[in-house]
């Protein structure tokens, strides 16, 4: 197994495989928050699947649910107005959710990349029925990340995620992101640099001119790029000024949706209602690939008033509503509120980012570390506190190997190390994957 998986498979950000052995774990099962490899070893997933694993890997309601949704209907089209059962009763539960932030249709999909691909082509679309059809570029964070598709690419705010594929879609530009280890503007106060970073949204708008400019893409607490949480100022700045500048906010919620950060989604904790959401990942838990994006009352209501015939041009995917998706999305929403995850991510979120602030008084190699907001903490590694000189690649793939021999799967991501477990873990576990964490730290 292990040379098949080395030899034949294209590795989604690895590749060529050279992180592979660090470890070369090949997944044979989970249980609860603990994944188990074809050796035998296990460990505490602190990466919850890639932040989606909401309820661990042996969710009993979600699995009968899609088991009993293969034997009834294991697929069928929702397009032009064929539905199912499940689909309905998840628009109709999604309309609740998401109600309280404005947002109250749904466009099914098959995953985050693809939800942010709606939200881009819909904020265009918008614009072309009011007759605005000079407003096509797009805005969006340095250090975001929103997907693999080339919208998504094109909005992408590392370079690293978009160099290899230029020329991608023009017209995307991108403003310095609050990020206070280190910035342009060598300010370390959030709040200041949430103003800088607001003041640089407006300068870059003035540039491009606000009627050339369809929609500001964000997510709400970067997480990719590194777990960065701006200020309380910022996501309410964004949008008072896209809503002064006839600019759509689409929030890529893909990761911080469904409780990741303490609250049901990014979004609400800020006390934002964005035009559009971007969400999939927990939607389903990683039982089934599957996404939505959450569309405002009042763009769906452009959409349903066009007299300019520029609505009629449809979207979508084979796999929009996929009936056995829908049914996992039903499930996992209702286990979602019946634990009422989002509390747990907050108060176990608050434990890990304190254990991580105790690691770094003992490990100068931790440069930086992010947190605060539930389970979605991040700590980033140097070779040297003074310089902030990120570690070589080599560094961070032992810390990783190490971690996992001492019982936790962590990820790292560039110079960071990115921490995403379920949100049913216990406190115990928390432990657990500090420990692990430490063995790591402590290997190099
Ligand atoms: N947006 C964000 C914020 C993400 O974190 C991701 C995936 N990590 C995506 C979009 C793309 O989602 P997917 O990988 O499901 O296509």
């Amino acid at each position: 197994l292990k040379e098949n998986n080395a030899r034949h498979m294209w590795h989604p950000m690895a590749h060529p495989a050279d992180s592979l052995t660090n470890p070369p774990a090949i997944i044979t099962g989970g249980e609860g928050v603990r994944i188990r490899d074809v050796d035998g070893h296990e460990a505490v997933d602190a990466v919850g699947g890639l932040w989606n694993v909401n309820l661990g890997y042996s969710c009993a309601p979600v699995k009968a649910a899609i088991a009993a949704q293969l034997d009834a209907l294991p697929y069928y089209s929702t397009f032009r107005g064929t539905s199912n059962d499940q689909v309905i009763e998840l628009s109709y539960m999604l309309r609740d959710f998401y109600g309280p932030d404005g947002l109250s249709r749904a466009f099914f999909t098959s995953g985050g990349s693809d939800s942010v691909e709606i939200c881009l082509r819909l904020a265009r679309q918008y614009h072309k029925i009011r007759g605005e059809a000079g407003r096509t570029k797009y805005l969006s964070l340095k250090k975001g990340y929103h997907g693999t598709h080339t919208g998504g690419a094109s909005v992408n705010g590392n370079a690293n995620f978009r160099t290899a594929y230029e020329p991608l879609m023009p017209g995307c530009f991108h403003i310095p992101a609050p990020y206070t280890y280190r910035n342009p503007f060598n300010e370390t106060d959030p709040e200041k640099l949430a103003q800088l970073c607001l003041n640089a949204l407006e300068d870059e708008i003035a540039f491009q001119g606000a009627s050339t400019i369809a929609a500001f893409i964000m997510e709400p607490v970067l997480g990719a790029g590194g777990v960065i949480p701006p200020h309380e100022s910022f996501m309410p700045g964004v949008r008072e000024i896209c809503s002064r500048h006839g600019i759509l906010l689409i929030a890529d919620e893909v990761i911080t949706a469904f409780g990741r950060t303490g609250s049901w989604t990014g979004s609400r904790h800020w006390g934002v209602q964005p035009d559009f959401m971007a969400t999939a990942k927990a939607i389903t838990n990683g039982y089934f690939p599957f996404g939505a994006a959450m569309i405002a009352d009042h763009v769906v209501e452009t959409f349903e008033n066009d007299k300019s015939g520029a609505a009629a041009i449809g979207s979508g995917y084979t796999y929009s509503g996929h009936p056995v998706g829908a049914a996992a999305a039903v499930a996992c929403l209702k286990e979602t509120l019946r634990l009422n995850v989002k509390d747990n991510a907050a108060e176990r979120g608050t434990e890990l980012y304190e254990g991580l602030k105790r690691l770094a008084e003992k490990h100068d190699i931790i440069g930086d570390v992010r947190g605060g907001h539930g389970l979605m903490c991040a700590i980033e590694l140097v070779a040297d506190r003074a310089s902030k000189r990120p570690i070589d690649k080599a560094t961070g793939l032992k810390v990783q190997d190490v971690a996992y021999q001492n019982g936790t799967m962590i990820r790292v991501s560039g110079p960071n190390i990115i921490l995403s477990p379920p949100l049913i873990i216990s406190k115990e576990d928390i432990a657990v994957i500090l420990d692990g964490l430490d063995a790591g730290l402590s290997a190099v």
